[in-house]
């Protein structure tokens, strides 16, 4: 479900480490690497729109504690647009763990809007 080039929402692949990236993208939200940028693509200013964190911390009592990020992105009906693990892991006794969610936004000139799609519920 990618859109064409150009469009709100295109993607490529970080040249880095080859995460699938937005193409405005002038760094890597991932790796944090600068991309080389071509002349249309101006210094965007990237709002962070939503940040939730949280630490999980092990009360050192029992064994270890296995996790499971899942990040779930639903349209405004509610449809998943997206559902994915994005890492899993152990939280051993006494340990912690930070967990950071971040969406960042970035404006651009694109006015088309794209068709709704009812049945589309695409996993990668
Ligand atoms: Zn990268």
């Amino acid at each position: 479900m990618s859109a064409r080039p150009g469009a709100a929402g295109a993607t490529r692949t970080c040249p880095h480490c080859k995460t699938v990236i937005l193409e405005s993208a002038t760094v890597c939200p991932s790796c944090r690497h600068y991309l080389r940028f071509d002349d249309k693509a101006q210094a965007v200013e990237v709002t962070r729109a939503l940040q939730v964190e949280g630490e999980i911390r092990h009360p050192a009592e029992g064994g270890a504690w296995e996790y499971s990020v899942v990040l779930t992105i639903r349209d405004d009906e509610g449809n998943e647009v997206s559902h994915q693990v994005v890492g899993v892991g152990a939280i051993h006794p006494g340990d912690a763990r930070t967990f950071t969610l971040a969406v960042e936004l970035t404006p651009t000139n694109d006015m088309r809007r794209m068709p709704k799609r009812p049945n589309s519920r695409s996993r990668h």
